[in-house]
């Protein structure tokens, strides 16, 4: 089993093997790990994977990337516990909406988004890779919503983990907050900010940024910049477009997106030699990545919060390592571009690059609510309110050959209210989830700022 090295797109963090990128998250010269070269599948490979059970192509995926710290002795077991927690045999359905459009349904974890499908996994190799180290981390993360659930979830419980989840308080819905407040476990903490998402993912990083303050309690980061997530997302990538006919033919993704995190794993998968024709990138109006790829202007605005809270977001920490890969992996040009305050201009040269792999579209808050009302009135399916925004979005791209995938990236239950004000009709949870809304609730109220939420966290962790 080769190592596989991980670089930073800033270019002046030392390399690091995976286990170690996976601990570390951010980089310490504030870039993102990034795999120092693409292994690569032959068509026979991706042909030997269709009809595999999901949890096999998860495996042959992460057998690429985490050579060197985690055998596949070791990752079987793992997956296997991972996905068993999914309501669904096959993981990821895939199910046909329309002549050339088939939603890909990834909200059957635990918490019901896709951020099930990685942090499963990766709760479950951070703690094989802290109890080798007999080392203990504290994890910081900011969420939109589903990221915190989806974490907490998979961490609540762990020996060796102290949990904190910043969430914007009012903008998440009450299922995604309930998710979060839950939890009884004294490792899981969530923390309610006075701020926005950006302002949660900003402070996360000014801790990561306080060297001091990071190494006296060993962070760790799960948010989407941590390269082990992205890793894992790829698989289902490449399960659904194998059985729409690849490696033979092409296939298309719609992606609702916020932190660039998941559009970015179709990128991995495409980079493996999966055959996508094109990586849609839709957004709520908080749209700057789409103003990036269609003006190659990339300004920050206020954040406006929607009926796709999860995609309120208008500093897009993924989005480096796509201008990574569009300026041929030149750290130096990265750093400055990201140095400079309030945006950039993308420039010509790496603005053709990433227009030659994603398109993107913009979709208001009345398309939405009609999108999803129109998919009910056609299929008797409700949809949340994030893959209406993708479908939507394929839509609008309409000169595509290839069969379209829209990803369906939480289930509707997540946010009711969207749905029944388009539909007419109350999405259900799955009874299984039903004793969620009269449990007790359990955070910590705190203002936007950086001393306050270190104090919280010096004294919970001691404590
Ligand atoms: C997180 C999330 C998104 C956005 O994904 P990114 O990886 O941040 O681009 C979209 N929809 C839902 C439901 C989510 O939870």
């Amino acid at each position: 089993m080769s190592e596989m090295r991980y670089i930073s797109t800033r270019g002046s963090a030392a390399a690091l093997g995976f286990e170690d990128a996976m601990l570390t998250g951010l980089a310490a010269d504030g870039g993102l790990y990034m795999p120092e070269s693409w292994p690569q599948f032959s068509a026979a490979d991706f042909a030997e994977l269709r009809g595999r059970k999901f949890e096999e192509i998860v495996l042959r995926i992460c057998l690429e990337f985490v050579g060197g710290s985690f055998s596949e002795a070791e990752l079987k077991p793992m997956i296997d516990q991972s996905y068993s927690r999914f309501r669904h045999p096959a993981r990821c359905p895939l199910r046909q909406l329309d002549n050339n459009l088939h939603l890909l349904e990834l909200f059957h974890g635990p918490t019901l988004a896709f951020k099930d499908f990685a942090l499963q996994l990766v709760g479950r190799m951070f703690a094989a890779s802290l109890q080798r180290r007999a080392r203990r981390s504290v994890i910081v993360g900011a969420t939109s919503g589903d990221t915190g659930s989806a974490a907490i979830e998979a961490f609540r419980g762990l020996e060796s983990v102290d949990m904190f989840i910043l969430f914007p308080e009012g903008r998440v819905s009450e299922v995604q907050r309930r998710q979060m407040t839950t939890a009884s476990d004294s490792n899981v903490h969530a923390i309610a900010v006075d701020g926005d998402f950006d302002a949660c993912q900003a402070r996360v990083k000014d801790m990561f940024n306080d060297a001091g303050f990071r190494q006296e309690f060993c962070l760790g980061a799960v948010n989407s910049i941590n390269w082990a997530r992205i890793v894992v997302q790829a698989a289902y990538f490449v399960a659904a477009a194998l059985q729409l006919g690849a490696p033979e033919r092409g296939v298309t993704f719609a992606v609702p997106t916020g932190n660039f995190g998941d559009v970015f794993a179709a990128y991995v998968a495409k980079q493996l030699g999966l055959p996508i024709d094109r990586l849609i990138v839709a957004t709520n109006r908080n749209d700057i990545l789409h103003r990036a790829l269609t003006t190659g202007s990339y300004r920050t605005g206020p954040v406006s919060a929607t009926y796709s809270p999860s995609m309120d977001i208008q500093v897009s920490s993924n989005f480096e390592r796509a201008l990574f890969e569009a300026s041929d992996r030149d750290a130096p040009r990265i750093v400055e571009l990201m140095c400079r305050q309030g945006g950039f201009e993308i420039p010509g040269d790496m603005l053709d690059r990433l227009r030659s792999d994603y398109v993107s579209g913009r979709v208001s808050e009345n398309q939405t609510l009609s999108r999803i009302g129109d998919i009910h009135a056609r299929t008797g399916q409700a949809v949340c309110p994030h893959t209406a925004v993708g479908i939507e979005t394929a839509y609008s791209v309409s000169d595509t050959n290839s069969p379209v995938i829209a990803l369906a990236t939480a289930h509707p239950a997540k946010f009711p209210d969207a749905v029944r004000h388009a539909t007419g009709t109350e999405p259900c949870l799955p009874d299984w989830m039903a004793e969620l809304m009269s449990l007790p609730e359990r955070m910590i109220r705190a203002p936007d700022s950086l001393p306050d939420l270190q104090a919280i966290i010096r004294e919970r962790v001691s404590a």
